[in-house]
């Protein structure tokens, strides 16, 4: 029986509005350190993920056991990923701690995590991937048939593509496009690697402002538009609710990254509504959903 419009009506005005009028998201970049609960606790977090109508989240938690707390408030829409990070400064050393790879293993071992990271590897900080904690990773992220999500930041792509080619059956996704890697650099990476997915969270005005994606009327570059076009399956997006951002993890003041959520998905939502639609669909949701097998989620 068709409702009566007023029913209909009635039935709209009890959406949250953004809900209404926001197409869903999957947001493949979220951190819940222990630093941002102490601003905005799990589940004001979970009321800015629905007002800003995010279907999916991928979610990385300072200690690991964080991500699993806004995972019991929303479980179809969380996606926790484990980390190794715990400590501050754990960014820059956990390559070296040869604790990481039993607790991952223990950790996999549960069935609870849908992927490995968000791992820094960054110029003058990380060892070779050959090392034995980053590549005893790679082994239990393969074995386990989940994607690692891998923080780059090198000024040329060799160490990644080098680790992907070795790699052909992992699945890498990887934040921020490289963080500081032109549309060509990203390009060979993509070219050589089909295992790599790539995401654009934190490719926004506010962070890597010296390597913009958009320009001033807030659609992407050419060049951007363009590797992004050949690519259309494997491109994804991000919030990164990190903030401020002035020194990496600055773990002796509270994050408010989740109080920008907002501004850092709306910033994404943008560009996005210039593509075409159907490739415009891809990169919001789809893609995100086909990489972690859960198209039955319905598009709310
Ligand atoms: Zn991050």
């Amino acid at each position: 029986m068709r409702p009566a419009p007023r029913a209909l009506l009635l039935l709209l005005l009890c959406l949250p509005l953004p809900a209404r009028a926001l197409p869903p998201l999957a947001d493949i970049h979220v951190h819940f350190k222990w630093n941002q609960e102490e601003v905005t606790p799990a589940g004001e977090a979970i009321r800015i993920l629905l007002a800003n109508n995010i279907a999916l989240a991928l979610v990385i938690g300072t200690p690991a056991e964080h991500a699993l707390k806004l995972q019991q408030l929303a479980p179809q829409r969380i996606l926790p990923i484990w980390s190794p990070y715990r400590e501050p400064g754990d960014w820059s050393t956990w390559a070296f701690d040869k604790s990481v790879l039993e607790r991952a293993r223990h950790a996999l071992a549960s069935g609870r995590w849908y992927g490995i990271g968000e791992l820094h590897l960054i110029s003058g900080f990380t060892p070779a991937w050959e090392t034995p904690v980053i590549s005893g990773l790679i082994e239990l992220a393969i074995e386990h048939a989940v994607p690692v999500l891998l923080h780059t930041e090198y000024s040329e792509t060799r160490h990644l593509g080098a680790l992907c080619r070795s790699h052909p059956e992992l699945k890498i996704i990887w934040a921020h496009a490289g963080a500081v890697l032109t549309p060509g650099q990203v390009a060979e990476v993509m070219g050589s690697c089909p295992g790599v997915w790539t995401e654009l969270s934190a490719r926004d005005p506010w962070r890597y402002v010296n390597n913009p994606i958009t320009g001033g009327d807030g659609r992407l570059l050419p060049e951007w538009r363009q590797l992004l076009e050949s690519y259309p399956d494997r491109f994804l997006v991000g919030s990164d609710p990190v903030w401020p951002v002035e020194r990496l993890d600055s773990w002796d003041q509270a994050d408010t990254g989740w109080q920008q959520y907002g501004r850092f998905v709306g910033f994404h939502r943008a560009w996005l509504k210039a593509l075409p639609p159907e490739m415009e669909e891809k990169l919001r949701l789809t893609n995100a959903l086909r990489l972690f097998g859960k198209e039955a989620i319905t598009q709310q």
